[in-house]
């Protein structure tokens, strides 16, 4: 099985070329297909049946602080590439010099990765109070041992702007060139190696299930949006892609501005043709219900500390 984690189809492919990457879509991983049929427009951030659920303010601060998320981008020299804006990209050898770059640099961020994601998982499994039982440690286990196993990233042209995963080859993170190119700082790269890790971590076997319908519930509760079964888990994967590059950015100081830094983690979220399906969320309803879920990620973006 092979798990893509940006599949929206690219809007400008050529007619043959998007048929057969439905076709290979419809071969490898069914419940896709589905996905692909029924895209639809995003809704927008909040139903009224989450108003009366979260506060005036809180719901502002949320607002105001992706719209920070996305300021930062336009200002910032090292500021991410929207996915959309990636889509609309010709192919990228994997020789080209952004290619080499994002490549190096994320097999350099791999093993710090790796540390951060397992730090996270324990934490978020801690947070959920999913530590209870002999069964549930042994599941955290599982999934900490496949995050420490993964040894590899692969850059692939053919990837375009996804980054996936085989669960057949759990040790390596195949990285499309457009999307290495399209993130040309260290916390971009993290968040992005996070998600793919905690997609290694899930496996076959389902290690993190109860954590992915937790977050999946709580940022249901606090967003009014829909979010369980492959979307609870995508989720939860840019949760923690967006915990890990918190850690980094503690764990690294420089000259840079704390926002900046932070925002790098939900860049790549700031696209103009908001569509999320069946699995995902629409890419700024990511943003929105990563920053519900972590009101200190918020205050730390609109308020500098
Ligand atoms: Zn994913």
């Amino acid at each position: 099985m092979r798990l893509y984690c940006r599949h929206i189809v690219p809007l400008r492919l050529p007619l043959g070329m998007a048929l057969s990457v439905l076709l290979l879509v419809a071969t490898v991983v069914p419940r896709t297909t589905q996905v692909l049929a029924q895209k639809r427009p995003s809704r927008s951030a909040l139903t009224s049946h989450s108003r009366d659920r979260v506060s005036t303010e809180a719901r502002e601060m949320v607002e105001v602080a992706s719209e920070m998320v996305c300021n930062e981008r336009v200002r910032d020299p090292k500021g991410s590439v929207p996915i959309d804006d990636m889509q609309s990209r010709p192919s990228l050898p994997v020789d080209s010099t952004e290619a080499v770059a994002g490549a190096e640099r994320a097999l350099r961020l791999l093993p710090l990765s790796q540390r951060l994601v397992v730090a996270s998982l324990r934490q978020l499994a801690r947070d959920y109070n999913l530590t209870g039982s002999k069964g549930l440690n042994l599941k955290i286990q599982r999934a900490v041992a496949r995050v420490e196993a993964v040894r590899d990233v692969r850059p692939d042209v053919d990837s375009r702007d996804n980054a996936s995963v085989l669960m057949r080859n759990p040790r390596t993170i195949i990285f499309g060139t457009i999307f290495l190119a399209g993130l040309p700082s260290d916390e971009g790269i993290i968040s992005v190696l996070s998600h793919e890790l905690v997609h290694i971590a899930d496996g076959s076997q389902d290690n993190l299930k109860l954590l992915f319908r937790a977050v999946g519930n709580r940022a249901s509760f606090l967003t009014g949006l829909k979010i369980k079964d492959q979307r609870a888990e995508e989720l939860t994967c840019d949760l923690v892609g967006a915990l890990t590059t918190r850690s980094y950015v503690s764990a690294t100081p420089s000259y840079e501005a704390l926002p900046q830094r932070i925002a790098r983690a939900l860049e790549h979220n700031c696209v103009d043709t908001d569509e999320g399906d069946e699995d995902h969320l629409s890419p700024r309803d990511t943003i929105r219900a990563i920053l519900f879920l972590r009101p200190a990620l918020s205050r730390e973006l609109v308020y500098g500390r």
